[in-house]
């Protein structure tokens, strides 16, 4: 068991990476209509340069957080190097702790005005698929790294903890936002616990009384337990924002701009408003 923890940590994750994206890609084309290559591809293309740019800002701070997470092992700092029980449960509380600290990292992304405007970068995207997975602008691996700090700060995580975090997330991430629409029983059983591929879509529609909610990276449960669980068809989802609609906006250089720029959010009504106002509006139709 040992032996295949260290075998999975040891990964080449660039090397999955490119496996999974290539893997997920196909599988959408193959099994979706109508053919749209040449979208897809110019999709493809305007998001590919932001993820080299968030690979390259990421290599830089690797540095720092390597460095971090060598001192806290070295200190015994954070909570779980204080505590003493087998290791393998260290492993999975500390993957537990990385998840809820992220959990809130990402309610704060969407609630302050400055790391919005970075994280609605990866919001924008008006056509969700596996490559969704590289739109991320650059300056957000800061705020990811950042979170991977305190989350290591606090907790004393180590790097094996840390490796096999990035190794599932990045599993998940790209399931997460792949086009192909996965059968409901994977959010009636495994979305009672983990963020399903449907799940987070519903966090990419365009009303924010959705866009705000679910946020956990790979489990649901901090949703569930804080209060921001939503659910919806993905069939109901349309994805985006509103500011960002015009095609213009949807090219790489804009995007990577965007956060410069001050673009105030266009905000929908809340759902139970939106019933009201659906209401109102069939109540006039009688009228008439
Ligand atoms: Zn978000
Ligand atoms: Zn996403």
């Amino acid at each position: 068991m040992q032996h295949l923890f260290h075998k999975l940590i040891a990964l080449d994750q660039n090397l999955l990476m490119v496996i999974l994206i290539v893997l997920f890609y196909s599988i959408e084309q193959i099994f979706n209509r109508p053919f749209q290559l040449k979208n897809r591809s110019i999709h493809f293309l305007h998001g590919l340069p932001l993820q080299l740019g968030y690979m390259a800002v990421n290599y830089g701070l690797a540095f720092v957080l390597v460095a971090w997470v060598q001192w806290i092992k070295t200190h015994h700092f954070g909570i779980l190097y204080q505590i003493h029980m087998p290791y393998p449960a260290k492993i999975i509380l500390g993957f537990l702790a990385i998840d809820f600290t992220f959990y809130w990292a990402h309610r704060l992304y969407h609630t302050w005005s400055l790391p919005w405007r970075l994280h609605r970068v990866h919001h924008s995207d008006i056509s969700v698929d596996s490559s969704t997975f590289f739109r991320f602008h650059p300056f957000d691996a800061t705020m990811d790294n950042t979170t991977f700090m305190i989350a290591s700060g606090i907790f004393g995580i180590d790097f094996n903890t840390l490796l096999l975090f990035f190794l599932v997330n990045l599993v998940f991430t790209i399931a997460q936002h792949s086009k192909f629409i996965f059968p409901h029983w994977t959010d009636s059983i495994l979305g009672k616990v983990f963020m399903t591929p449907n799940l987070h879509k519903i966090h990419h529609h365009q009303n924010q009384f959705y866009t705000d909610s679910n946020y956990g990276l790979t489990f649901i449960i901090w949703d569930r337990i804080f209060g921001t669980y939503k659910y919806l068809p993905v069939y109901k989802i349309k994805y985006g924002l509103e500011e960002f609609d015009d095609i213009k906006k949807q090219t790489f250089w804009y995007l990577l701009i965007s956060p410069f720029k001050n673009i105030h959010r266009i905000k929908k009504p809340k759902q139970s408003n939106m019933h009201i106002a659906i209401k109102n509006s069939n109540l006039e139709k009688i009228i008439d």
